[in-house]
């Protein structure tokens, strides 16, 4: 049977779905029923109500992340709309509780109106103690994220965006060390333009890509000046435009020495990479296609390219599994209101260290014929990796403190003894 039929199956077997509520405390007798509910559920109320603080310690806020999507770009189906988009967002749950066990509601809102739907989120903020925004369009979803951010009290993280950032942030320090480049002074492209690839170009920023090294095309070409003047760009381009003749993506890979690929499939030629400067680095993740195969990408130079994709079937995966289950886990263990640039780049660092270390026999099996010792072929961790949970985990978790965002000091070694057990 085809994966199609597979998965619908999957999906349909009784109970329909993938995910239920499942309780956590005794049920049996009409004493525990008399403390889950009326009358003895009163006290936790009053506690919450003279200090919202303690809804940490009397509901499952903690554990709670809202998965939240308007189906407006649902993995590569486009605008499919919020009913449609169910069965990804519980699979983002299933993910979420898998990795990292953290509870997740999903929540479709068939509401297209930005304020709309800023204002519907933020009235969800007593509920969880997270908000993952999900296959939202851009540009709408950089305002959206925006506006939740300062809202609320608790993180909102579009993971679209910054989690194809974090990974690829770590897989470029190490892709930049393998090739012996320094990030102050490497030429990066961008194909693409759109929710990841403006998110991923500003988190290079952060990690110390010079911004006026930044060359970023869309479908219409290089986001240039004369665009920009031309009314042709909107205000999240611009931060990335060039005062460079207009070109198109074979042109803006000439010289470079990273390619960074968020658009579409099948739009980079052998040629192009041949352009790029010694040792480049291509990270083409356009799904299901990505912009160049892994094995053209390789082939069509001798040896000295990295390369990285969104397939499962060719070494270095970026896979947004490898990095929301564990930021989200080290930003609810400190009851975190944000999840901050720094945060995201320890979670980023703690990915990149972890690959230069030695693999477990288990994850080695797991992966069987691929090499998974740092080098060109492994660049970034494996998701399945169980050490990915505390080393970046407790990394986020340590970021949040000292960047103080987090509500609860915790003693890190502690919290790192109790992620590993
Ligand atoms: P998006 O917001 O729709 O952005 C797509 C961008 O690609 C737009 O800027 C679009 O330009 C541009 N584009 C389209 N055709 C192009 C072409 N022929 N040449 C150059 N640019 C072109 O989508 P997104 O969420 O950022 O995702 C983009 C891609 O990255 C998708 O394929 C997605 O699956 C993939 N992705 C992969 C991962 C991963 O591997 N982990 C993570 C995130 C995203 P216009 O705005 O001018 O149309
Ligand atoms: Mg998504």
């Amino acid at each position: 049977m085809g994966l199609d039929e597979d998965a619908l199956d999957y999906h349909r077997e009784e109970p329909p779905g993938k995910l239920e509520i499942s309780t956590t405390k005794p049920t049996n007798t009409q004493r525990d029923l008399s403390l889950a509910y009326s009358p003895g559920v009163a006290a936790p109320c009053e506690e919450i109500a003279a200090d919202p603080k303690k809804a940490y310690d009397y509901t499952a806020k903690g554990n709670l992340v809202g998965v939240v999507s308007d189906g407006s770009a649902v993995l590569g189906l486009g605008d499919i709309g919020a009913q449609a988009s169910k069965p990804v967002m519980e699979g983002k749950g299933v993910l979420f509780k898998r990795f990292a066990d953290i509870d997740v509601f999903d929540i479709e809102l068939d509401q297209d109106d930005t304020d709309g739907f800023v204002d519907a989120v933020a009235a969800m903020e007593p509920t969880f103690g997270g908000i993952n925004l999900e296959d939202i369009s851009a540009p709408e979803c950089f305002e959206i994220e925006d506006r939740l951010s300062e809202r609320m009290d608790i993180p909102v993280f579009h993971d679209d965006q910054h989690g194809t950032a974090i990974i690829t942030g770590a897989a470029l320090l190490n892709a930049l060390d393998i090739a012996d480049k320094d990030i102050e002074d490497v030429e990066v492209t961008f194909s693409g333009a759109g929710a990841a690839a403006t998110a991923t170009a500003r988190f290079y920023v952060s990690l110390g890509v010079k911004r006026e090294n930044i060359t970023m095309v869309d479908i219409g070409g290089i986001l240039t000046e004369e665009r920009a003047a031309a009314g042709e760009l909107n205000h999240h381009h611009e931060e990335f435009t060039r005062d460079v003749p207009e070109g198109d993506v074979a042109d803006a890979m000439e010289g470079a020495d990273v390619f960074v690929g968020l658009s579409v499939g099948g739009i980079v030629s052998q040629e192009m990479v041949r352009s790029m400067a010694d040792n480049p680095i291509i990270f083409a993740m356009a799904n299901p296609e990505p912009e160049i195969g892994y094995e053209e990408a390789k082939s069509a130079r001798d040896d000295d390219v990295i390369v990285a994709t969104g397939r499962s079937d060719y070494p270095n995966q970026v896979n947004n599994v490898l990095c929301f289950p564990f930021l989200f886990r080290g930003a609810l263990d400190v009851r975190a209101t944000d999840i901050n640039e720094d945060m995201k780049r320890a979670a980023a660092r703690a990915l990149a260290d972890l690959a230069r270390q030695d693999v477990p026999d288990a994850v080695r099996k797991a992966y069987g014929g691929q090499t998974l010792q740092f080098g060109p072929e492994y660049i970034i961790p494996k998701p399945t990796d169980t050490r990915v949970l505390f080393e970046v985990s407790s990394a986020v978790a340590e970021a949040a403190v000292a960047s103080g965002v987090a509500r609860e000091e915790i003693d890190l070694d502690t919290y790192r003894e109790r992620l590993e057990a």
